[in-house]
Order: C-alpha cells, then sequence, then structure tokens
C-alpha cells in the first residue's frame, strides 16, 4: 500500500485544512501557498488518477464534474472568472500526484500566473 495522498490526509481529517465544499465525488480546499488573490483546489475525493491526463482517460464525467464544481465555486470565491490550472508531471511543477485542478481567479493581470 502506498501512503495516502496530503489532500486524501486533509479529506479524511488526518491533517488539518478547510474543505470549502463538496460533491459526492470532489471536494474543494484553499491552497496553502496561495499564487493569486483567490487560489482553490478542486480534487476528486479518490486518487487513483495522478493526473488530468489519467483523470480524462479513466473517468471523463468525473473531469467534467470538475470543471463545473470549480466554475460554481469560482462564483462564490471570485466574480465567476478564473483560470483552471493541472500541472502534470514533475517538470511541470507537480509535486501532488493525486489529481487537482487549482482555481485561480481574482484579478489576475499576467497571463503568465501560474501555481
Ligand atoms: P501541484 O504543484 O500542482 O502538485 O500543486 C500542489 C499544491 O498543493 C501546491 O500549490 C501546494 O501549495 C498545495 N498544498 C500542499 N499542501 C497543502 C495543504 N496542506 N493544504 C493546502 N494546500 C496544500
Amino acid at each position: 500500500m502506498t501512503e495516502p495522498s496530503i489532500f486524501t490526509r486533509i479529506l479524511t481529517g488526518d491533517i488539518p485544512g478547510e474543505i470549502i465544499a463538496s460533491t459526492d465525488r470532489l471536494f474543494a480546499i484553499r491552497d496553502i501557498a496561495p499564487q493569486a488573490p483567490v487560489h482553490l483546489l478542486v480534487i476528486p475525493k479518490t486518487e487513483q488518477y495522478r493526473d488530468v491526463v489519467e483523470l480524462a482517460a479513466g473517468d471523463p464525467t468525473l473531469l467534467a464534474e470538475l470543471i463545473a464544481f470549480a466554475n460554481t465555486i469560482a462564483a462564490e470565491h471570485s466574480d465567476g472568472d478564473f483560470r483552471l490550472l493541472f500541472n502534470t508531471g514533475a517538470n511541470s511543477g507537480q509535486t501532488v500526484f493525486h489529481v487537482h485542478a487549482h482555481i485561480l481567479a481574482g484579478g489576475l493581470t499576467e497571463k503568465s500566473v501560474g501555481a
């Protein structure tokens, strides 16, 4: 067995973290190191998919749910406009290999702002 991801540990209450919203298959938290005025993470409750490419191949319906959920949360926490970012692979900056989308919002001015 591999260790549960940091996001699974937040979901199960093993480590502290504020879950700001959830559905039956997804949850959202604030990023601990925000790279934009609003920086949230949307995460499938399952950690079986490492990245968005695996998620798209394995459960495209869940990916579509994730995008709809991100849209709802961005409207609740900012003006509804948002950037959705999936780091994919260590050389892209991915550090947690439990697929998650970054929602970046709130007065983004630079096209290069990432997470
Ligand atoms: P990535 O680099 O795309 O894998 O994104 C992982 C993100 O998780 C980073 O933006 C981190 O700041 C964030 N992160 C790591 N640990 C925590 C935590 N305990 N609570 C909230 N966000 C976290």
